[in-house]
């Protein structure tokens, strides 16, 4: 997702405490930041944040981190948060592939990843977020027996992830092609704002769960 470049969208990110600034001190003690030792949930490449919303409110148990690296975008999270404010969400504007330095390993409890960018070229593959560069550095800040959830409704992308699983030292946990319609996997499901979008248009959504092996 990208958006008409929005010139104001630096400096409310400049400015608000919604975004986190100089994560890099963190990496290691991310109780610190808040103080307290909640499990953390971070979801890389939220857009406008509606599924990082919707999981913050419904689980006040879990403290969550939504990370997305376009500032046009990230304005858009801002404003949602800003006008229904939880105490367990807040915002972290990097590029994916830089996230090692951010989080310590194994300090991340859980990783989502919702309706990735597809980046359909062969020669762009390692950029997908479920290739297999990915879940290596992924791999490194997720605690051992954590999961990826990751749904899309791409199949070209779905079917491409599942390949990256195995090579990637991963196993796939579940698995759905048609997430609505499994009453197990689809139980405590919050729709992000891309899955409404297509589900909407008849589109089936694909899942996956999987673990370090
Ligand atoms: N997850 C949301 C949903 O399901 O509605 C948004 C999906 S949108 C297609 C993908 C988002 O991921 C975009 O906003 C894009 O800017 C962000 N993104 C893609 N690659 C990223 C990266 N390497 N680091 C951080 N954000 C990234």
């Amino acid at each position: 997702m990208r958006l008409r470049n929005i010139p104001e969208a630096r400096d409310v990110i400049a400015a608000t405490e919604l975004v986190i600034k100089e994560a890099e001190k963190y990496k290691g003690h991310w109780q610190d930041f808040w103080e307290n030792d909640k499990p953390l949930h971070i979801e890389v490449g939220m857009g406008k944040g509606q599924f990082m919303m919707g999981m913050a409110a419904a689980h006040p148990e879990i403290n969550y981190i939504g990370i997305e690296m376009y500032s046009s975008v990230l304005l858009r999270a801002i404003q949602k948060l800003e006008k229904d404010p939880l105490p367990n969400l807040r915002f972290l504007q990097i590029d994916a592939k830089d996230i090692e330095e951010y989080f310590e390993e194994g300090e991340v409890n859980k990783l989502y990843l919702n309706f990735s960018d597809p980046w359909p070229k062969d020669r762009h593959a390692k950029r997908r977020l479920p290739s297999r560069q990915f879940l290596a550095r992924f791999g490194h800040i997720i605690k051992k027996d954590s999961v990826i959830e990751f749904k899309t409704d791409n199949r070209g992308l779905f079917d491409f992830a599942v390949e990256e699983v195995e090579p990637a030292g991963w196993e796939i946990l579940e698995i759905t092609y048609d997430l609505h319609h499994d009453e197990k996997m689809n139980a405590g499901n919050i729709m992000t704002e891309y899955e409404e979008k297509f589900s909407a248009k008849g589109n089936p959504i694909y899942k996956y769960i999987i673990r370090q092996k």
